[in-house]
């Protein structure tokens, strides 16, 4: 794989930004996926900068989440605002890194990631429901560095 580009054909990143749309029509939650090829710093010190580079902190209820993956390390991380530690168990994301990981495993990227955006948005409707009025604070699009 040379380009991160590569990595998903435009066909599978209308899909999972379909995902994105769906999840957040059930949770007042933000979700966002971010890729890149590689990271120099550890995997969870590089999705905390891309979360502030992404301005991700910039939500009414700070429950905004990042699915940052690494390609070229086959490394992924889903980080949470502050909103949603400070109402979640340490292993709330486990569920939503199992399912990933099980497509992962077999190559599955794309599903991966589309599987594990509406993992995420069951288990975010569950401490942030979609409330009438709910504003879409964050781009559903994919960021790629
Ligand atoms: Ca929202
Ligand atoms: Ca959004």
């Amino acid at each position: 794989m040379s380009k991160v580009e590569d990595f998903l054909s435009v066909k599978e990143e209308e899909e999972i930004v379909h995902a994105i749309r769906q999840a957040e029509r059930d949770t007042s939650g933000e979700i966002r996926v971010h890729i890149e090829k590689t990271s120099h710093i550890s995997h969870y010190n590089r999705a905390l900068e891309v979360f502030q580079m992404l301005k991700m902190f910039n939500t009414q209820q700070q429950n905004a989440v990042l699915i940052y993956i690494a390609v070229d390390d086959h490394k992924f991380v889903i980080y949470g605002d502050k909103g949603i530690d400070a109402v979640v168990p340490d292993n709330f994301w486990d569920t939503t890194k199992s399912v990933m990981e099980q497509y992962f495993k077999v190559g599955d990227f794309k599903q991966g990631i589309v599987e594990g955006v509406l993992k995420a948005g069951k288990e975010l409707k569950v401490h942030f429901p979609w409330h009438e009025g709910d504003v879409d604070e964050l781009p559903n699009e994919i960021s790629k560095s």
